[in-house]
């Protein structure tokens, strides 16, 4: 096995050889960015057959070669829960079984860590409630990243080198905390603010790091504008991202008055799919040259642009270690039909709205405000725990978890319990309760959060 400072090393070499062609792509034409979806949607295919079993029955009759873009749609769809039930069929590296990647994920404890020396693992529930897991080869987490963060990267060129302070999770099977951990350098500065750390800490880091570009959660982002305000953090980002939930106007309006910032809204799903603001139009660019995203309603079928959809159906395609064709996303995007100012032919979506501000807040001496972060990390961390429902109360939360194999519910309950007493809610009663099922709604959507 090789170390990780020297795989890293190497991978952060390779990021820097990529970066310039990524963000090229973004002003690709429109008749290069249908040829190279094209190509790659074959590409894509040709591997699936070839070295994924699972794949391999389900595409038997498709000919890669005439496939298109368009009738992409006579392929069949991937769920979540076809991913985790056939996930060593599905892989095209045999050495990839579950077991073997949900260990790799148990052994990560706050630190990135490669697999095989060559993969990256993640977990996540999604806005789904279900517990996925995806595996990213050596190209694909590069390529990744910068399907997030290539709009921001651009704005940066030709300045001096990034700061950026990313404000995620604490725990290293989640992307946000294990992207900045590989990519880190001295052209793109990244330091970690898990947001198990108490307000006061994260402000005294700023206050030190001085960031030029500040990333979080916009619930973190809320609440620190209240900090930049009361004269408590005194830091002058040039832009600021918002990352991973919905960007209420009121939180763009407050981020925007305290530093007077542009604010850049990034969505990213652990899959891989992933869109981006760059800052001159409404809306965010999806990573067309990515990812093909078909926007559906409830039943599955296409719906046109300016239009709500339910679900999204994904097919990835520069990740050929899983491929995901067709698979289900449960967040309600709307591709708009415009071009943004910029001239960039990649679409536009719309804000994503997803759900409404899931942090729960309690009533003490102060207000104490509570990102889901805090419960989605330590539940999201236990393959065992495959749905959850989180139910505040007035001194604590009731939650509901449906597991599969066994799970330490003491140890999950005291984990919970001290991260609150962290952030300001010392003994807070927290109940832990076994579920056979949790109730959806009829869009499939688990509703995860229940604020008081
Ligand atoms: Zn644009």
């Amino acid at each position: 096995m090789t170390s990780y400072q020297t795989l890293r090393a190497r991978h952060i070499t390779d990021f820097g050889a990529a970066t310039a062609e990524l963000l090229g792509r973004v002003d690709w034409t429109p008749e290069r960015l249908a040829e190279h979806r094209r190509t790659e949607l074959r590409r894509l295919v040709r591997t699936a057959r070839a070295a994924s079993p699972w794949h391999r029955a389900r595409l038997r009759e498709v000919d890669p070669e005439r496939l298109d873009v368009q009738s992409l749609a006579e392929l069949p769809v991937m769920t979540k829960d076809d991913l985790m039930a056939n996930f060593d069929e599905i892989v095209t590296d045999d050495r990839l079984r579950l077991d073997r990647v949900e260990a790799h994920l148990d052994s990560l404890h706050g630190s990135d860590a490669y697999l095989l020396d060559r993969y990256h693992a993640c977990a996540s529930s999604g806005s789904s409630g279900r517990r996925g897991v995806f595996v990213y080869d050596w190209d694909g987490w590069t390529v990744a990243f910068l399907g997030l963060f290539r709009h921001l990267l651009r704005r940066q060129a030709g300045g001096p080198p990034t700061r950026m302070a990313v404000l995620g999770a604490a725990k290293a099977t989640h992307q946000s905390a294990t992207m900045p951990q590989t990519f880190s350098s001295g052209v793109v500065q990244m330091r970690r603010f898990p947001l198990t750390l108490p307000m006061p800490e994260i402000v005294a880091g700023l206050n030190e790091y001085q960031p030029s570009v500040l990333n979080g959660y916009p619930a973190v982002l809320y609440a620190l504008t209240h900090e930049a305000v009361s004269g408590r953090l005194d830091i002058a980002p040039g832009t600021v991202v918002s990352i991973a939930e919905p960007l209420l106007p009121e939180i763009r309006a407050a981020v925007e008055g305290a530093w007077g910032a542009p604010v850049l809204n990034v969505w990213g799903a652990s899959e891989g799919v992933s869109a981006s603001s760059c800052g001159q139009g409404p809306g965010l660019h999806l990573s067309d040259d990515l990812a093909i995203v078909e926007p559906v309603d409830r039943d599955g079928r296409p719906v046109g642009r300016d239009r709500a959809a339910a679900k999204i159906y994904v097919t990835v395609l520069f990740n050929h270690t899983m491929p995901l064709i067709r698979y289900e996303i449960t967040d309600e995007l709307t591709v708009l039909d415009q071009r943004c100012p910029c001239g960039s032919a990649h679409q536009l979506i719309g804000d994503p709205q997803g759900r409404l501000d899931d942090s729960f807040r309690y009533s003490r001496d102060a207000e104490v405000l509570v990102h889901p972060h805090l419960f989605r990390s330590a539940l999201g961390a236990r393959r065992n725990v495959i749905e959850y429902q989180v139910r505040q109360t007035p001194t604590g939360a009731d939650i509901a978890v449906r597991c599969q194999g066994p799970v330490d519910l003491a140890a999950l309950g005291d984990e919970l319990r001290a991260g609150l007493a962290r952030l300001g809610l010392p003994g807070a009663e927290i109940t832990l309760a076994p579920v056979a099922h949790i109730e959806r709604h009829d869009s499939g959507k688990l509703k995860r959060f229940l604020p008081l």
